[in-house]
């Protein structure tokens, strides 16, 4: 893998972003069915990070889609 920016591949892999308030992975998210009240069927993307050690450019990823429980 090579940064995008600098084309340097001095990347630092599969990082995870988290919400230093609340230990979260911070995800993506998609109601398949926004209309209805309750079931909207939600699909959950975690993000996952490269970051490039020499110009710090970060690239963002998601991880395989998750179904949420209702
Ligand atoms: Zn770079």
């Amino acid at each position: 893998m090579h940064c995008v920016h600098c084309n340097s591949d001095n990347i630092l892999t599969d990082l995870v972003m988290l919400d230093s308030s609340s230990g979260q992975d911070f995800s993506l998210y998609k109601d398949r069915k926004p209309e209805a009240l309750i079931f909207k069927e939600r699909v959950r993307y975690p993000l996952k990070a490269h970051l490039c050690a020499d110009c710090k450019h970060v690239m963002f990823f998601a991880k395989k889609e998750v179904y949420e429980e209702e």
